[in-house]
């Protein structure tokens, strides 16, 4: 049965996220999901409400976006029984890559999948830790629009709402567990 999220189960989880001022750099504040991967019962938490989530979804492969959404994609990869699709910064796959590039909240990037990594009439979940501008996830869906799957749903833990990345996604939709 689907466990529904109820206010104090994010409350619980919005302690446990940390508020790191002026990091990478200054303007930024950076949140720290290292307190609340350490605790188990809070990373069981939060990979349970997004396998509930998407259960019945009829998914293929989960891709997760380097470094922190692979902890989240590997976990939730294993829960729903998923392949899993890592997508890196440039030149750390080994094989034929597709490229997008992309600004961050801090910066500027490519990201790159392997060229066989989707097939196309795959269904798909992008997953991440943060939703800030929507600059890294719009990349990332430009590469499976390149591969010729299927983006069904956008999962992030914490969404920066005052930054209107879900915007930048159009019709892909999103869901956040976290929301500031
Ligand atoms: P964006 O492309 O602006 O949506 O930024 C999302 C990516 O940058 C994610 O991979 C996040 O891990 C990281 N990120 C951006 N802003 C923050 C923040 N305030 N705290 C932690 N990570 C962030």
């Amino acid at each position: 049965m689907n466990k529904p999220v109820i206010g104090n189960d994010i409350e619980e989880l919005k302690q446990a996220i940390r508020d790191v001022p002026d990091f990478p750099k200054k303007g930024i504040i950076f949140k720290d999901i290292t307190p609340l991967l350490s605790q188990p019962e809070l990373f069981r938490k939060i990979i349970d409400l997004l396998a509930d989530r998407y259960r019945s979804r009829k998914i293929d492969k989960i891709i997760a976006i380097e470094a922190r959404g692979f902890i989240l994609g590997a976990a939730l990869a294993y829960r729903l029984r998923t392949g899993f699709v890592p997508i890196r910064k440039k030149n750390k796959l080994p094989w034929k890559v597709f490229s997008a590039a992309y600004a961050l909240e801090y910066g500027q990037d490519s990201l790159e999948v392997h060229q066989d990594a989707l097939q196309s009439h795959e269904k798909v979940l992008i997953i991440d830790d943060v939703l800030a501008t929507g600059g890294t996830v719009s990349a990332v869906s430009e590469l499976i629009g390149k591969l010729g799957a299927e983006v069904i749903e956008v999962a992030c833990l914490i969404e920066l709402t005052f930054l209107n990345g879900r915007e930048k996604l159009g019709q892909t939709p999103v869901f956040s567990l976290i929301q500031y």
